[in-house]
């Protein structure tokens, strides 16, 4: 058996990796690709301190990091099931899809989460040439132009008013016919000059030039027409899927989904911890996924060291 199992080979947990062997710990990786969301995403300028590096580039580099220890990487795997040992100090097992189990003393969930699609025409086609889903990440990009926001949730709204203080316009569509967001959120979002709320509005297509999204079309529900808007970006916020299905019968998880974790990334299992964004974490960045996944490796040894085996 491992002493720390880590699932997800996102930021979050190839962080956890390199912290848990830098401790010694006979460590194991699972997972699907190096890199997690980073894969999908373009350019990044955000990690301190490196200015500027493509998401495809970083996922090399977090590659590399790891490789770099004696961690045993089982790559291509999903976790579909985590047992966890009962007893304080047992071992715990993670069932694999491939019909595998691995056993260690402690298990690190650090699977991510997934943004919720719109579904419309051009979403994949101009992903990361227009086409975003969060704003702190890809907000900056968009200086000065005009870009829309789906979804009239709290997250939306957060976004059209962040967005408003850095875009020339935000146009805010909301499927249904009011917004959904806190009234608090509501007023400081109408107060903007810049910014203009559409309801019963859907996306429809998110049409561009091959390269670059320059527009977008919408159905306004109420009467069925398909409208126009030339915006720059979309910034798709109609919700955050946490990875965290193979857990769910076993730890503890938040209304949304989320694993429960108190400060040192602990879950409600002892052995088990969460790091990252399938985690209650607030703000989904990789700087703060991977300080979880470095606190979770170092709470996991601070749980072995205290914890005799059975
Ligand atoms: P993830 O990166 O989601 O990695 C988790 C991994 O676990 C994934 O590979 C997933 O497929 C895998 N997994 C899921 N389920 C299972 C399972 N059952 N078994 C095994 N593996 C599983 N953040 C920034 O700080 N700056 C940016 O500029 C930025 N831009 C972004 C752009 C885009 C398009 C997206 C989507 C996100 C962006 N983010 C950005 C957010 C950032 O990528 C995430 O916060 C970060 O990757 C989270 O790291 P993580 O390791 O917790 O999870």
């Amino acid at each position: 058996p491992f002493d720390v199992l880590i699932v997800g080979m996102g930021p979050a947990g190839c962080s956890a990796a390199v912290y848990a062997a830098r401790k010694g710990l006979r460590t194991a990786l699972v997972g699907e690709l190096f890199g997690g969301q980073v894969l999908d995403t373009g350019e990044i300028d955000n990690l301190i301190p490196i200015p500027k590096i493509q998401g495809s580039g970083l996922a090399a580099q977090l590659k590399q990091d790891v490789e770099l220890y004696p961690v045993h990487v089982m790559a291509n795997q999903r976790a579909a099931q985590l047992v966890p040992g009962g007893k304080p100090g047992a071992l715990h097992a993670v069932k694999l899809e491939s019909g595998a189990t691995v056993k260690a003393r402690t298990v690190i969930a650090a699977t991510g989460a997934r943004w919720r699609k719109l579904g419309c025409k051009g979403e994949e086609t101009y992903l990361t040439h227009g086409v975003a889903y969060c704003p702190h990440c890809d907000g900056p990009f968009f200086k000065g132009r005009p870009v829309a926001v789906a979804g009239g949730g709290n997250s939306g709204v957060e976004a059209a008013i962040d967005l408003a203080n850095i875009c020339s316009h935000v146009t805010l569509l909301q499927r249904g016919p009011e917004l959904k967001a806190d009234q608090v959120l509501q007023d400081a979002l109408y107060k903007l000059p810049n910014v203009k709320v559409l309801t019963n509005a859907t996306p429809e297509e998110v049409k561009g030039d091959g390269t670059n999204m320059t527009g977008l079309d919408w159905t306004d529900r109420t009467d069925g027409s398909v409208k126009h808007l030339d915006v720059d970006a979309l910034f798709v916020q109609i919700g955050l899927l946490p990875n965290s299905a193979w857990v769910k019968d076993a730890v503890e998880l938040n209304k949304m989904g989320e694993i429960v974790i108190n400060e040192c990334g602990a879950t409600s299992i002892p052995g088990v911890f969460g790091a990252g964004d399938v985690a209650s974490t607030p703000y989904k960045q990789i700087i703060i996924s991977m300080g979880s996944g470095a606190t979770a490796a170092l709470a996991a040894f601070d749980y072995m060291i205290r914890t005799p085996t059975p």
